[in-house]
């Protein structure tokens, strides 16, 4: 990459492995169950996360909106968080789709649901009520800072769920930087949820795809689900394979993502201008404001840095002087050092 982008990891090229293997893949009709690269990715993406089954799908979105389909019927709720990506940013495909009614709870600023507004949301049984069915974490939570979500905490989540007879689902993007950024395999943090979605195509580099895990009746009925949606794919394979490179080869190095975004963030900090806490980057993502007295306007500062340095970083929706910078595998530490150096300029 020729520019610095540092808008998400989601602008990620895939690698020059990852090219060649999808060259190579053998591949069949994977609605006939007959393509051998995806049959291997979604058993070594289940067993990867402790579950039985897994589903190759188009995108995270569509895995979120299957398992939200396949766990939950029409006028059915699931609790979820008022800052989560599968309220905030799915088109309200589960609602939309499914007639599945969302019943949202704040999300605290450790990324989690407070275990008390999860029980006074789940509904009782009464013909007035939609009957609660699921509910469903988001691991690293991105919209409030990328923060990893311990298993600790999510093993209380999935007594709660179970006491009640609900299902957990775990919107888990990012699952990976949770395990590099708590240090604990991937499968210790989704011990408890029925389901989780990953993307291959964020911090893994893979161009296209997520995989949907979970038990084998799960994964059967989120099959049919998926043909619903219209996402069964066919010589799917060639796409699988980026996907075996990137849990393969890409899950270790997300901590150098994590490194640069520290890094970055240090940076940051020493600047004048700029506010930001230190201690909310936990992951590959850095939140920071411009203060009121900045030498140029948000919308300046993202100008010039594209225009005059090469350099991509959005103003964050919904706030007026925030800026997320994302690190991710084509950022490198000199990159960090060229960008802490042009908004050190800028800032002046
Ligand atoms: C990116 C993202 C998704 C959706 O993934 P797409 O592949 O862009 O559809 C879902 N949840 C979270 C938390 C994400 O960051």
């Amino acid at each position: 990459m020729n520019v610095i982008d540092f808008r998400s990891d989601t602008v990620t090229w895939p690698t020059p492995e990852m090219r060649e293997a999808m060259a190579n893949a053998p591949v069949g009709d994977d609605v006939y169950g007959e393509d051998p690269t995806v049959n291997e990715l979604e058993a070594e993406s289940a067993a990867l996360l402790g579950k039985e089954a897994g589903l190759f799908v188009v995108s995270g979105t569509m895995g979120n909106i299957t398992a939200a389909l396949t766990h939950c019927g029409r006028g059915d709720e699931m609790i979820l968080g008022r800052e989560a990506h599968m309220f905030r940013y799915e088109a309200g495909s589960s609602a939309a789709l499914g007639g599945i009614h969302p019943h949202i709870v704040d999300v605290q600023p450790d990324g989690t649901l407070r275990l008390d507004d999860i029980r006074r949301a789940i509904r009782g049984d009464n013909e007035h009520f939609p009957r609660t069915r699921l509910v469903c974490l988001e691991n690293t939570q991105g919209t409030i800072g990328g923060i990893p979500i311990t298993a600790a905490y999510t093993e209380q989540v999935g007594a709660l769920v179970r006491e009640h007879g609900l299902k957990l689902h775990i919107d888990g993007a990012r699952i990976f930087n949770a395990a590099a950024a708590l240090r604990t395999p991937a499968k210790e943090l989704v011990a408890a949820a029925d389901s989780v979605s990953f993307c291959l195509s964020k911090g893994l580099c893979a161009p296209v795809g997520s995989v949907l895990v979970g038990s084998k009746d799960f994964i059967k009925a989120a099959r049919r689900t998926r043909k619903s949606l219209g996402g069964g794919m066919r010589q799917a394979g060639i796409l699988a394979a980026a996907g075996l490179v990137a849990i393969r080869t890409m899950t270790a190095r997300l901590a150098d993502d994590h490194a640069n975004a520290c890094a970055l963030a240090e940076g940051l900090a020493a600047l004048p201008h700029v506010q930001l806490d230190l201690s909310a980057v936990q992951s590959n993502m850095v939140f920071f404001d411009l203060t009121d007295d900045a030498p140029v306007s948000p919308e300046t500062f993202a100008d010039r840095l594209r225009q005059d340095y090469n350099i991509l970083m959005r103003p964050y929706p919904g706030y007026t002087r925030r800026f997320r910078a994302v690190t991710h595998y084509w950022i490198t530490r000199e990159h960090i050092d060229t960008a802490l150096g042009a908004m050190r300029e800028l800032l002046a």
